[in-house]
């Protein structure tokens, strides 16, 4: 049983597109699009995106594209393009179709001839630094461009020019011919074309001019029939150019840009998609930013993009985290206009209640100390058979073999225990899982006094089925057989960020001074044999200590690795971090 997220709460966006469905607008249909900039890989605030956008195309019967919006061709690459596609998928979505901004490029490039050709738009010769003070401030208004009234052939000659490859970078740039008094800045003649002699990972070197975000934004939702263009809430001031621009360009109704949409394949599109704006997802102890997460990769601060302790989706998939979690963190969160900051317990919350429910429980010792019943044969071997689930009898059952020597924990044993301790004490009883309960009658100690091995008495009347069985003791503890164990690496992971607001620079200290120089600890610890012969990205429970998850790369059967997901409990709240 997983999470499903088909968004059963409501929210403000699942309304307005049951409204729009009430009202015939789109002729009922939804289309949606997630449109990521093959710049980085994914990370969690992304899956929020990818939830809202599929979910509601799924409830709803209409579609979902993936749009790898590669309008910046400097800072893209074909690694990250792969990456996006399997995280998706893995976060259990499909596309229905996969396109590139880039795949308009020709599209664009007509529409801005048109916009140039209705007097909408201009070719500036300003320089980026003469751009920026023309434009004015928050509370003045910009000025006129000197180019801003060439004739509609003298920029048409110049923008085809520019096509050409006749101008050097930054010579030249197309803007809007909007308002260069409005209060909203992006309003003030915004540029949608520069000039960029630079290979593209999708087109090559067919263009050196390049279209602007929000210019290529709101043209590429038209040209797939997007309905419901949901974005962040950072776009909020953007919707008015995002309006301006297809209101201007009218595709539906413009034959020579329909035609030419046609000749490529693609539908002309028939109504005008709608921008809504979101909150963004921010966790508390992370940083979200891809920029943030290159750098922390590049000055390997963290062991790559996929390192189990990153905030990506490849991250947390490594180091154990369920797609469904995921969804369900995105369901929990909900959607809303008010930005907010998740405590990450919300999403180790998440995280344990899915493997709680789908995760088979192991047997595993991380801090061996050596237990030794004296009152079994040197060479006794039993066969147990142990519940995979205590809460479904659907995970079956698996043997556990069980000898005269044992590992246990070594916390589960103290020679001085402080008041409340009710695990093993010398002369006290604790109860080993699944097998009965032991006396220590003595130990053994190094030369320097360290304990090496408990030896213990088994009380032969509290095996699992006789009458001795239901014997109370305070505490039960987990073990191995040492004979049988199989050695691991064990990697703890704990929070990468020590700090809750990592990105808060106001003590004049950045995000990498707050590294958890704790987040990551390797111990070998001894596993039982049905736990060491798992698949890669199995999940288990090892009793007592957390869920782990075989990693994905180094696992392989005979030489285990396990990464620990999340602790049983919440730890940071108990140890008073939060
Ligand atoms: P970053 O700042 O991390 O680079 P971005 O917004 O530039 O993020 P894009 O690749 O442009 O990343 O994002 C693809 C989609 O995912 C966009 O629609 C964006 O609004 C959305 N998105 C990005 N970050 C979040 C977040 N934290 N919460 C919700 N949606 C997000
Ligand atoms: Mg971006």
């Amino acid at each position: 049983m997983t999470h499903e997220a088909p968004l059963q709460n409501n929210n403000f966006i699942r309304q307005i597109v049951v409204d729009d469905r009430a009202a015939g607008k789109h002729e009922g249909r939804v289309a949606t699009r997630f449109p990521p900039e093959p710049n980085g890989y994914l990370h969690i605030g992304h899956a929020k995106s990818i939830c809202l956008n599929f979910g509601i195309a799924r409830e709803f019967g209409g579609r979902c594209n993936l749009r790898f919006d590669d309008t910046n061709p400097t800072k893209e690459d074909v690694e990250y393009v792969e990456s996006i596609k399997a995280d998706v998928r893995w976060l259990g979505f499909d596309w229905d179709e996969l396109r590139h901004a880039s795949d308009y490029f020709e599209v664009f490039y007509q529409c801005a001839e048109k916009l140039i050709s209705d007097g909408k738009a201009f070719v500036c010769d300003l320089s980026a630094d003469e751009v920026r003070a023309y434009r004015g401030t928050l509370t003045e208004p910009g000025r006129n461009s000197p180019f801003r009234d060439r004739t509609v052939e003298e920029n048409l000659d110049l923008f085809r020019r520019m096509r050409a490859g006749e101008f050097p970078d930054g010579a030249r740039t197309v803007r809007l011919k909007i308002d260069m008094s409005s209060g909203n800045i992006n309003l003030r003649d915004p540029a949608i074309y520069r000039i960029r002699h630079v290979e593209h990972q999708n087109t090559g070197d067919a263009w050196c001019i390049y279209p602007m975000y929000d210019y290529a934004h709101c043209i590429s939702d038209a040209v797939e029939g997007i309905t419901h263009s949901l974005c962040t809430l950072e776009f909020e001031d953007h919707r008015p150019l995002y309006d301006w621009c297809l209101r201007e360009i009218d595709l539906p109704h413009h034959p020579e840009l329909t035609a030419s949409l046609t000749a490529r394949g693609l539908t002309a599109p028939t109504g005008t998609p709608q921008q809504i704006e979101f909150s963004r997802l921010n966790l508390d102890y992370t940083v979200m930013s891809k920029r943030k997460l290159m750098a922390l990769v590049d000055d390997h601060l963290v062991d790559g993009w996929d390192d189990p302790r990153m905030p990506t989706l490849s991250g947390v998939r490594r180091r154990g985290f369920p797609p469904a979690a995921l969804r369900l963190l995105c369901d929990r969160v909900g959607v809303t206009k008010q930005n907010s900051v998740i405590e990450f317990s919300v999403l180790e919350g998440c995280v344990r209640e899915e493997l709680d429910v789908n995760a088979a429980r192991r047997l595993a010792v991380i801090d061996p100390l050596k237990l030794v019943i004296d009152n079994l044969a040197a060479d006794h071997a039993e066969t147990l058979s142990f519940p995979n689930h205590p809460k479904n009898e659907a995970f079956g059952t698996r043997n556990v073999p069980f000898s005269r020597e044992l590992w246990i924990e070594r916390e589960d044993f103290m020679e001085v225990p402080p008041k409340g301790f009710h695990r093993l004490v010398p002369g006290g009883e604790v109860r080993l899982r699944g097998v009965g309960i032991v006396r220590c009658e003595s130990l053994d100690k190094d030369a320097d006094g360290n304990v090496v091995a408990v030896h213990c008495t088994l009380d032969a009347d509290t095996r699992p089925g006789l009458p001795g069985a239901d014997r109370k003791v305070k505490g039960t503890i987990h073990w191995v057989s040492a004979a049988q164990a199989v050695a691991a690496e064990i990697r703890l992971y704990d929070r990468l960020f020590n700090v809750a607001d990592p990105d808060d620079d106001s003590d004049g200290k950045t995000y990498r001074d707050h590294l958890n120089p704790d987040s990551k600890r390797t111990v070998q610890g001894w596993l039982e044999p049905a736990a060491a012969d798992a698949a890669p990205e199995t999940a288990f429970q090892f009793e007592r200590l957390g869920f782990f998850v075989a990693d994905r790369y180094d696992h392989a059967t005979g030489r285990p690795v396990f990464n620990r997901a999340v602790t049983l409990r919440d730890s940071w709240a108990k140890a008073g971090k939060n």
